[in-house]
């Protein structure tokens, strides 16, 4: 009982890339790059697995970002000339590259991580990608004009992909879809239908990450404008709960969302959020083994598997380390207090 994980993404280190930024430029480049790129992914593995984390990831440690790093192995995009434009109903500008042409996989986008990360630990391991409408929410288009016919291009290639890392021994696939807070109706009238062509075939665990982002100012400003109750759950878990996704990764700790919510997700495993990665204040063993006893209100504990709230890329190594340590720490509590 009680898994831990995290959502997916670790700070990189500061020989790998720039610091602090959601779209750090590398410090290298050609082998030195691929060679820094493996070293850190080997890392963060060490540490995921020293902190008691059961099922681990690649940290990320080889994407410059968490949807161009997918979209870099994608022809039909022109990335030499960016637009900017308004991302998540406009609540931040970003230079987004602009698709051009039928999209098509120029070849595998996370096989070396993958391989490398296989290799190196016994302990189950978990690949994130970017959801289907979280990217046609970070990138323009000329040349599909219709989002949800965009948005299906795209799942048939994170399909390829996604049917690829299983074969490479991948345990859990996680599609992220932040957009998912952020225009509920198009969940359920076209978003899970995408989600559920991009898992089509694959008989690993599948899991979908959706939360408030990453701790940066603008997602700070928009979560202020949410109201003392943040409900965005309450229109899309339903969906969620009748979908073929095996599991759903949520935003709880710090967080302003009603926990009775994750009733809706019957019969899904839920990730709860245990660790805000918008703070530097370390949680305790005691506030995590806490949280996870909350949740146990509307979770079986077999269904319940302590998370971090999104992914730490922005955050600093100390405090991430501090924090994956406390997560760990926070889960054999509970196991000790509830099992
Ligand atoms: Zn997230």
């Amino acid at each position: 009982m009680l898994q831990t994980t995290i959502a997916g993404s670790l700070p990189k280190p500061a020989w790998l890339a720039e610091t602090g930024k959601l779209w750090p430029e590398w410090r290298a480049a050609g082998a030195d790059l691929a060679e820094a790129k493996r070293d850190a992914t080997l890392l963060v593995l060490k540490l995921q697995e020293d902190a008691g984390i059961d099922i681990v990831t690649d940290g990320e440690q080889s994407r410059q970002h968490f949807v161009h790093g997918f979209l870099e192995r994608v022809a039909g995009i022109d990335f030499a000339h960016k637009v900017e434009m308004g991302i998540r109903a406009d609540r931040y500008k970003a230079m987004v590259p602009v698709v051009t042409g039928p999209l098509h996989l120029t070849g595998r986008v996370h096989e070396t991580e993958a391989k490398i990360a296989r290799a190196h630990t016994a302990k189950k391991l978990k690949f994130t990608l970017p959801g289907p409408m979280t990217i046609v929410d970070t990138i323009a288009d000329r040349y599909y004009g219709d989002k949800v016919k965009l948005a299906m291009a795209f799942a048939e290639l994170l399909n390829q992909e996604a049917l690829a890392l299983q074969a490479d021994g991948v345990d859990v696939i996680q599609f992220d879809e932040p957009a998912f807070n952020v225009y509920m109706d198009e969940v359920s009238a076209w978003g899970i239908a995408a989600l559920h062509r991009a898992a089509q075939g694959l008989t690993c665990t599948t899991a979908v990450h959706i939360c408030y982002g990453y701790g940066i100012q603008a997602n700070i400003d928009w979560k202020g404008t949410l109201g003392s109750e943040w409900t965005q759950y309450e229109k899309t878990f339903p969906a969620l709960a009748a979908s073929n996704i095996d599991q759903v990764s949520l935003e709880c700790r710090n967080a302003r969302v009603p926990m009775h919510l994750m009733t809706l997700l019957a019969g899904k495993d839920v990730l709860v959020g245990v660790i805000d990665v918008a703070n530097d204040a370390i949680e305790t063993p005691e506030q995590i083994a806490n949280l996870i006893g909350e949740a146990m209100k509307y979770v079986a504990k077999e269904r319940i598997v302590a998370c971090t709230n999104c992914g730490m890329a922005p955050m600093h190594r100390d405090i991430a380390a501090a924090k994956l340590a406390a997560l760990g720490a926070g889960v054999a509590l509970a196991r000790q207090k509830f099992g």
